[in-house]
C-alpha cells in the first residue's frame, strides 16, 4: 500500500502517519519528494483496512497494491481449480458444461418433462429456482420446500446433478441435502453471512455476479467463500446494469476471459438473465463459449409463454435442442471431444 500525502502536508502530518502505520503493525517507508512526500507500507500480508490512514490530516489518498483477494487469486493459486459436481467437471481443460432448465420449479410435470428433455439433449446439469428472489413480493415466490423434492426427483429420473438457488443461511443446510451445486443469486452475492454459510459446507457453490459488481467485488464475495474452507466455488457473469435498456442487462463478456487472468477459479455464462430476450440467448452462448467460459447456464421452459417467471427468457424445447446442435459443433470446432 502506498499513502500520498498532500503537497502542504506537514512533517508532524507525515510522522503522525508514520506512527500510525507502526501501530497497525507494518513499516512505514517513507518515500520524499519534490512536490509531495508518499508512505509506503510494508509487511503486510494482503489487503490493508485503509480507513483509520484516510483519516489523518494530510493524506490525499492511498493506493492499495494487494487486492482485497488472495486466495481466489491466481498469484496465490497459479493451478486451475476443476469443480466437480457430483461427477461433471467443469474448468479449464474439460469440456465445457450445459446446465439448463426452468427459471423456477413450478410443477411435477413441468420439472420432470424437462429434465428428461434437456437430458436427452446432452445437458451436464438441470437448473431450477425452488427458492425465487423476486424483485416484489406479490410475484410468483417459489415452491420453496417442495420445489427441492421435486427437483431431486427430476434429478433423480433424468440422472442429472441438480443446481438451485439459496436465498438465506437459514436454508443452507435443507438446501445442501438436495442440491449437487448451490446458486447464489445476483441479488445476494453480497451477503456476507450466506456466503460464509456456503464456506462451511462440503458442497460446489455457484456465485453470480451481482447487477452493479464490479469485478473485485465479485473476487472478494467468493473470496468469503474460499475464506471458510470452501474451494469449489464457479463463478458465473450474468449481465449487469447499465444505460441500456434494450437488453434485461448488459453482458459482460470480456469477464470470462478477465476472471481466468484473475483467479483459479472456474467461469460460466448466463446469457438468459444477461440478456431477456430468448432470440439473443443462443449466440451469446455459443459466443460464452468462443471466449473460453467454461459452460452456459440456461433456461428452458415446456411452454414459456405461460412460465410463472422469467417466461420470455426462456428457450423452448426446439429452441434448446437447436442450441445444442450448435454447441456441439462449437465444442467440437474448438477442440474438445
Ligand atoms: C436465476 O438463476 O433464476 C436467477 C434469479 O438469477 P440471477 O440471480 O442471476 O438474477
Ligand atoms: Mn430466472
Amino acid at each position: 500500500m502506498l499513502i500520498v500525502m498532500n503537497h502542504n502536508a506537514t512533517q508532524a502530518d507525515v510522522e503522525a502517519v508514520n506512527r500510525t502505520v507502526k501501530e497497525m503493525g507494518y513499516t512505514a517507508a517513507p518515500i520524499p519528494g519534490s512536490e509531495r512526500t508518499a508512505i509506503g507500507v510494508l509487511g503486510n500480508h494482503g489487503y490493508v483496512d485503509d480507513t483509520t490512514i484516510l483519516e489523518l490530516p494530510g493524506v490525499q489518498r492511498v493506493i492499495h497494491v494487494s487486492k482485497p483477494y488472495k486466495l481466489v487469486s491466481r498469484d496465490f493459486h497459479p493451478e486451475d481449480t476443476i469443480v466437480d459436481v457430483s461427477g461433471v467437471r467443469v474448468g479449464q481443460g474439460c469440456r465445457p458444461v450445459m446446465v439448463a432448465g426452468p427459471c423456477a420449479v413450478e410443477s411435477e410435470e413441468q420439472i420432470i418433462k424437462t429434465a428428461l428433455f434437456v437430458k436427452k439433449m446432452g445437458a451436464d446439469m438441470l437448473r431450477g429456482g425452488a427458492f425465487k428472489p423476486r424483485t416484489g413480493p406479490h410475484t410468483f415466490q417459489g415452491l420453496r420446500g417442495e420445489g427441492l423434492k421435486l427437483l431431486a426427483r427430476a434429478g433423480k429420473e433424468s440422472g442429472l446433478p441438480i443446481v438451485t438457488e439459496v436465498m438465506s443461511p437459514d436454508n443452507v443446510g435443507l438446501v445442501a441435502e438436495y442440491a449437487d451445486l448451490l446458486q447464489i443469486g445476483a441479488r445476494n452475492m453480497q451477503n456476507f453471512d450466506l456466503l460464509r454459510e456456503v464456506g462451511r459446507i462440503r458442497k460446489p457453490v455457484l456465485l453470480k455476479r451481482g447487477m452493479s459488481a464490479t469485478i473485485e467485488e465479485f473476487l472478494a464475495a467468493a473470496e468469503y467463500i474460499l475464506a471458510e474452507g470452501n474451494e469449489q466455488v464457479i463463478l458465473c457473469e450474468r449481465g449487469i446494469r447499465t444505460y441500456e435498456t434494450a437488453t434485461r442487462n448488459t453482458l459482460d463478456l470480456a469477464v470470462a476471459p478477465l476472471i481466468k487472468e484473475l483467479s483459479h477459479l472456474p467461469v460460466m455464462v448466463d446469457p438468459s438473465h444477461a440478456t431477456g430476450k430468448r432470440s439473443l440467448v443462443p449466440p451469446m452462448a455459443l459466443a460464452a463459449l468462443v471466449a473460453g467460459s467454461h459452460g452456459v447456464l440456461v433456461e428452458v421452459h415446456p411452454e414459456p409463454e405461460k412460465a410463472l417467471s422469467d417466461g420470455p427468457q426462456s428457450l423452448t424445447f426446439p429452441g434448446f435442442e437447436q442450441l445444442m446442435e450448435e454447441m456441439r459443433r462449437l465444442v467440437a470446432f474448438l477442440g474438445y471431444e
